[in-house]
């Protein structure tokens, strides 16, 4: 699990086995595989709330990583509701929203895995995996 700082751009998206996780089932950890595009091997993806990913913002500011028109374009990330724009322009599902880059260990494809994570209704923490694409670095 990394931060990516280079541009990219993005390829096929991954099936994953789960996409969503409500209250106990994301404490410790949300375990889901998803499987490589590009050599069907299994990978297994942990994402615990408050340590896993980085924070989604740093990809779209400035462009630097991905322009939000390439986030929004692949269904990625939504635009923000007014009421929670205080949590940057995109998010999925009105969270708090993170990202974080990973390799298939099989054949070193790389993926970057959008989720939120945060309480949607008083009582109800949802996290979200909005899902996980492979990506090239941009030269
Ligand atoms: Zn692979």
């Amino acid at each position: 699990m990394y931060s990516i700082s280079k541009k990219i751009s993005i390829g096929k998206k991954a099936t994953l086995a789960k996409d969503r996780f409500v209250n106990d089932e994301a404490i410790p950890a949300a375990i889901t595989q998803f499987t490589c595009c590009s050599c069907n091997h299994e990978n297994t993806i942990k994402i615990s709330p408050y340590q896993s990913g980085f924070p989604i913002i740093q990809v779209y500011h400035e462009d630097k990583v991905l322009p939000k028109s390439g986030l929004l374009k692949n269904g990625m990330v939504a635009e923000t509701s007014q009421r929670m724009i205080h949590l940057g322009e995109l998010t999925v599902n009105d969270l708090p929203t993170l990202y974080f880059g990973t390799d298939c260990p099989s054949c070193l494809s790389k993926y970057i895995c959008v989720f939120s994570y945060g309480e949607r209704q008083p009582g109800l923490e949802i996290l979200q995996i909005s899902g996980i694409w492979e990506y090239q670095e941009l030269k």
